[in-house]
């Protein structure tokens, strides 16, 4: 028997989360058996921690859309057990049993091997939240971002992929200006790099004109709703925004002149279904680019009691950084 954060569903439709013993038999099918050493909490799992948001198949169910760990067995050439492996994406803890156990049964296709550089903690460190924001770095680059073009702007900064968006581009030689709601968090944002800080209330009112002045070089957002909008009329000619979440709202608020008069470009950044070959560039460029000790700063670390409370708390946006789950505790 094997410990995990169970989610069950009465007969009103109600659900609950608890630390249960489960077995190795009530796992779902896979060709891969993990012993799960960490996990974290994403927004994704605040929603499958509690009434599931419409994401979870059936009850009962195990949350946890990544997990970091050892190949305990596996029917699969690719992987043998011993092998160090880490898994994001592929509606893991959302259709499928996720992180939030001591154990994990995946498909091989799901999983990539630790790159060299991390270990599992520090990969969980990364999570899915980290792993989007790298995707989102390289897609920006691919459309021509360089450090001399100008400032980058991060919405949603002292969240999860607004943490180490900042701390990757800060390293990389950018100037980083990220939007925040938590004033307090100034200190926090500045020591993983980011150059200034810009008030939420400041760029988060529905756009009043489409253009305003060429201002970004480039945006790594993770808010969505008005403010990935009022960012559009803000981004320097031809220059490209990464839109990874919808923190602030799903809706886009915007006109579509600054694609006319600005060539401007809006990159849509999906973690979950991204191919394997540059599933393993992302995981490649973080080991290389994000400094572990800003990394380490952003990290809280918890345990799979702590999660229904955690689940809450990003839910209403008040995670501040990466949460790090050590399931064996
Ligand atoms: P977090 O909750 O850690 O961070 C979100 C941040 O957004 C908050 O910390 C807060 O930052 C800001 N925020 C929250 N509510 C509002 C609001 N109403 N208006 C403006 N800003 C707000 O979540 P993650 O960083 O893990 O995820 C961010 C988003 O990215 C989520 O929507 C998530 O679903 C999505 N996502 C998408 C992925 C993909 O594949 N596309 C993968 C991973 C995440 P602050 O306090 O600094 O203002």
């Amino acid at each position: 028997m094997f410990k995990a954060l169970v989610v069950e569903k009465d007969d009103e439709g109600k659900t609950s989360a608890s630390v249960k013993d489960i077995g190795l038999d009530d796992l779902p099918e896979g060709e891969v058996t993990v012993a799960v050493e960490y996990s974290t909490v994403n927004y994704k799992d605040g929603l499958c921690i509690g009434p599931g948001g419409g994401l979870v198949r059936s009850y009962p169910h195990v949350p946890g859309i990544d997990f970091a760990g050892t190949v305990e067995e596996s029917s699969d050439d690719r992987y043998k057990a011993g092998d160090k492996v880490v898994l994001t994406g592929w509606r893991v803890g959302e259709a499928h049993w996720g992180g939030y156990a001591q154990k994990a049964r995946v498909k091989a296709d799901w999983l990539v091997p630790l790159p060299d550089g991390l270990d599992t903690r520090q990969a969980m460190a990364v999570g899915t939240a980290g792993f989007t924001a790298m995707l989102a770095v390289m897609a920006l680059e691919d459309h021509g971002l360089s450090p001399d073009k100008g400032e980058v702007l991060v919405t949603g900064a002292a969240g999860g992929v607004g943490s180490v968006a900042t701390a990757i581009l800060a390293n990389l030689g950018y100037e980083v200006a990220g939007v925040t709601g938590r004033p307090e968090t100034e200190s926090y944002l500045k020591d993983l790099g980011a150059a200034r800080i810009v008030a939420r209330e400041e760029i988060n009112e529905t756009v009043k004109r489409p253009l305003e002045t060429e201002t970004w070089a480039g945006c790594v957002d993770a808010v969505g709703g008005s403010m990935l909008a009022r960012v559009l009329g803000q981004l320097k000619y031809g220059a490209s925004v990464s839109a990874v979440g919808l923190a602030g709202g799903a809706g886009l608020p915007a006109t579509v002149v600054p694609f006319l008069l600005r060539g401007v470009n809006l990159l849509g950044i999906d973690s979950v279904m991204q191919p394997y070959d540059n599933r393993v560039r992302a995981w490649k460029r973080i080991a290389s680019d994000l400094p572990m000790d800003k990394l380490e700063a952003m990290v809280q670390p918890a345990t799979l009691a702590d999660l229904p409370q955690l689940g809450a708390d990003i839910l209403k946006g008040q995670v501040k950084g990466r949460v790090v789950v050590d399931v064996n505790v």
